[in-house]
């Protein structure tokens, strides 16, 4: 293969994972500041309580529901009656009967509630800054010509990507049910060609996933995409966190950079299997619980630690990249999420063509779990 690959090319699962330290992965957009109010010590003690009491009188007020990404910041998730990762505040978004439901998380999120939500219900995002870099790797032009080259395939987008992609896929999935989903489209579509997108990483997970089937991954296409903050938590990062901390376990998002060389360690011995867990942002959570180890290497975004030390106090949590923060997630700050349930701002709406397309593969993800 010699043909120069771009960032969002979509090509053969084999020639996809050749290509990825060749391929420049960064950010597609820009990455804005963090807001000084959404550091550590950004606002006042006093300013803090003010705000959070403000937030649940308007949640009474307005009978609204707050949901909070794992990686916001932890005086968002303090606030906000449901945490965790993007399925799961799909499912409770979906289910929930409030009038209005603000999302703290990057905008594909709240968009997922726009399609689901309820005719009565107005689905509220703090800020319009939160974007997503895998998410902007998607180009649905891409996606249609593979689909006019592939009449018989099917397209699985993971849940960070945007409603149009969505409305362009068969079937959605999150980090938490990518294999279940993988697995079930494989068997269900024995003979199609697969598509899955938009990150390189996790599609590398699925190409394992089928290996792990029996099935040649010969079937299946991948988009060269990646989330720049998963990216970076490089090979390096996790060798060092171990020589620091020889006896503690890891938990590797499948999105991150460092996951194919994981793989290969465990394959080779290099780290044993029983230290490595593969988990989604929700999966570190029983992964932490179950194993014994004291000391575990997170390598994901860092705002999973905060509720990972809350929900697993025994256990100590070590950032293999101490630098992997979401800019995106951390433009929600408790200032904006007061004033998005004062003003009833940003509300999030969905074209309605749009939305019914992308409800069928957003309906499989919540099914498949
Ligand atoms: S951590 Fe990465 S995938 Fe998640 S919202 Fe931020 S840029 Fe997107």
């Amino acid at each position: 293969m010699n043909k120069l690959v771009l960032p969002g090319d979509i090509l053969r699962a084999r020639d996809a994972i050749a290509a990825i330290p060749k391929v420049d992965l960064g950010p597609p957009i820009e990455v804005p500041p963090i807001p000084e109010e959404a550091k550590p010590n950004g606002i006042t003690d006093e300013e803090k309580q003010w705000l959070t009491r403000e937030i649940n009188r308007y949640v009474k007020e307005r009978n609204a529901l707050v949901l909070s990404h794992n990686y916001e910041i932890p005086d968002i998730q303090d606030v906000a009656k449901y945490k965790g990762d993007s399925i799961f505040l799909a499912q409770k978004g979906s289910e929930s009967d409030a009038d209005v439901i603000v999302e703290a998380a990057v905008l594909f999120m709240p968009q997922i509630l726009a399609v689901m939500k309820k005719p009565h219900q107005i689905i509220l995002a703090p800020s319009l800054n939160a974007l997503c870099s895998l998410a902007a790797h998607a180009d649905p032009n891409k996606i249609m010509d593979w689909k006019k080259d592939n009449p018989t395939g099917i397209v699985i987008s993971y849940v960070n990507t945007y409603i149009e992609v969505k409305a362009l896929s068969n079937y959605c999935c999150g980090s938490a049910n990518a294999a279940k989903v993988i697995e079930h489209v494989a068997k269900t579509y024995p003979d199609s060609p697969l598509l899955f997108l938009p990150d390189v990483h996790l599609g590398f997970f699925a190409a394992k996933t089928l290996e792990e089937m029996g099935q040649s991954i010969d079937r299946l296409w991948l988009m060269m995409g990646a989330c720049h903050v998963h990216n970076d938590i490089r090979p390096y990062h996790v060798d060092n966190a171990r020589k620091q901390h020889p006896n503690a376990a890891i938990a590797v998002h499948p999105e991150c950079g460092c996951t194919s060389s994981c793989m290969r360690q465990v394959q080779t011995g290099e780290i044993p299997l029983k230290l490595v867990g593969f988990r989604s942002t929700s999966g570190m959570f029983k992964y932490a619980e179950e194993i014994p180890q004291k000391e575990i290497i997170i390598a994901t975004e860092v705002g999973n630690i905060y509720p990972l030390s809350k929900a697993v106090p025994s256990k100590t949590f070590i950032p293999a990249n101490p630098d992997a923060v979401c800019a995106y997630m951390k433009q929600n700050t408790l200032r904006n999420l007061y004033e998005s349930l004062r003003d009833m701002k940003y509300e999030i709406t969905v074209d309605p063509e749009l939305a019914k397309q992308a409800r069928v593969p957003i309906e499989r993800m919540l099914r498949i779990v």
